[in-house]
């Protein structure tokens, strides 16, 4: 039976998701609360499409990668730079895996890992750099995937709407109330829905907050990543360092710069939403932070273990809240957060913890039979 479906968050999860009740004869509108589609953490990111390498201590999540990836790269073909080479580097100091490990990680999930060729290695300081692989990952483009994914919503017959927040639900006869307030007019009304979809990453906790919902325990962090621009030999490269307190640098398609990432300088600091703790929205601390950059800081230890870096030009740092469980803290697992019916009926929450466990979470909501 066609459904009134509500999603409420603009990002890439919220906009597939739309896209695909839509697609199943659903009538579905999307609220985003910012100018624009997909302007917060979908674009606020390091781009990388996962195929498994990054996951040592979490096989589960590697072998999901592995499976999500060359669906992904298909599906949107047209939003990926797959025209540089991406390889991931072993220290022998500090690190959580050996060059010897990596392999035999490599091998267990099934992904081409290779060594190097010399014009790479030679990049690298030979006293902290054990191995480099060269493999296969790749890069999406955020703007092309937000134009891709809007296109598709123009040629479904979901509604979106921009500048709208979601400020609270309520249960009403089978379904649910939403409140919308316009973000400019501050006016507001309260709509209809069966279903309402909370698709809003690091805010999921703030329409449940106001709704006097139980929280969902998340850990969240402010973090910088630095877009760069790289000498010219690292145009076409990606290079990341693993697995420990390292670095990435690797293509930003949607700025034509490199990205820059560091495990010790990018989360600034962390905070936990928790039920016995006051709430504290992550848009408000994000806006409220001085922002100084912890650029110096990444590309002075990042030129120790390839020193070429020192080359690479500051040209600004994107800034954002990542959340990810609080179990992921020990083995650097994504799962996907999925609470059907959380506090009330036909109220569902969903986060990715990347962006193409997008078919987790779809596997997810068809599974358990929501909507029909
Ligand atoms: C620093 C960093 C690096 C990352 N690197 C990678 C990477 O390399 N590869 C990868 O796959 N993933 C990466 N991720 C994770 C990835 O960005 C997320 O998994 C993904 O973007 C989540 O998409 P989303 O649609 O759930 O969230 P978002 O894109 O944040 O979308 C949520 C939307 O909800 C809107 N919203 C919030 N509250 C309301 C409300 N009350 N009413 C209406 N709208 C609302 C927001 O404005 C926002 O647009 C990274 C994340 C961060 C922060």
């Amino acid at each position: 039976m066609k459904k009134k479906i509500a999603i409420v968050g603009g990002g890439f999860f919220g906009m597939y998701i739309a896209e695909f009740f839509s697609r199943s004869g659903h009538t579905v509108d999307v609220y985003e609360r910012e100018k624009t589609f997909m302007s917060r953490a979908s674009y606020n990111n390091q781009a990388r499409i996962h195929n498994g390498y990054h996951y040592p201590r979490s096989i589960l999540t590697a072998l999901r990668s592995r499976m999500s990836f060359p669906r992904f790269v298909d599906e949107f073909r047209n939003c990926i730079d797959d025209e540089f080479e991406q390889y991931y580097l072993i220290s022998n100091q500090l690190g959580k895996v050996t060059a010897n490990q990596f392999l035999k990680f490599c091998d267990r999930i099934g992904a081409a890992c290779e060594p190097a060729p010399t014009y790479v290695q030679k990049l690298t300081n030979p006293s902290l750099i054990e191995a480099c692989f060269s493999v296969t990952e790749h890069a999406f483009d955020a703007h092309k995937l937000r134009d891709e994914m809007l296109g598709r919503l123009d040629a479904s017959s979901a509604d979106y709407h921009t500048g709208i927040s979601v400020d609270k639900v309520r249960q009403h006869q089978n379904g649910l109330l939403i409140t919308l307030r316009d973000v400019v007019s501050e006016g507001q009304e309260e709509v209809y829905a069966d279903h309402v979809f909370n698709c809003t990453y690091s805010h999921i906790n703030y329409m449940l907050k106001k709704s006097n919902i139980e929280l969902i325990s998340l850990k969240h962090e402010l973090t910088e990543m630095c877009l760069v621009d790289v000498p010219d030999e690292l145009k076409k490269i990606g290079l990341t360092v693993m697995c420990g307190p390292f670095f990435s640098v690797m293509p930003f398609p949607s700025a034509g710069l490199h990205s820059f990432s560091h495990v010790l300088y990018t989360p600034h600091y962390e905070w936990f939403d928790k039920n016995e703790s006051p709430y504290t929205d992550p848009y408000v601390k994000l806006n409220a932070d001085q922002k100084n950059s912890a650029w110096n800081y990444m590309r002075k230890d990042a030129m120790r273990y390839l020193p070429i870096l020192g080359e690479c030009r500051y040209q600004r740092s994107l800034w954002e809240v990542k959340t990810v469980l609080p179990r992921s803290e020990s083995d650097d697992s994504r799962p996907i957060l999925f609470r059907p019916h959380h506090g009330l009926r036909g109220f569902h929450c969903v986060m990715g913890g990347k962006i193409d466990n997008i078919y987790d979470a779809r596997e997810a909501i068809i599974a358990q039979h929501l909507v029909e």
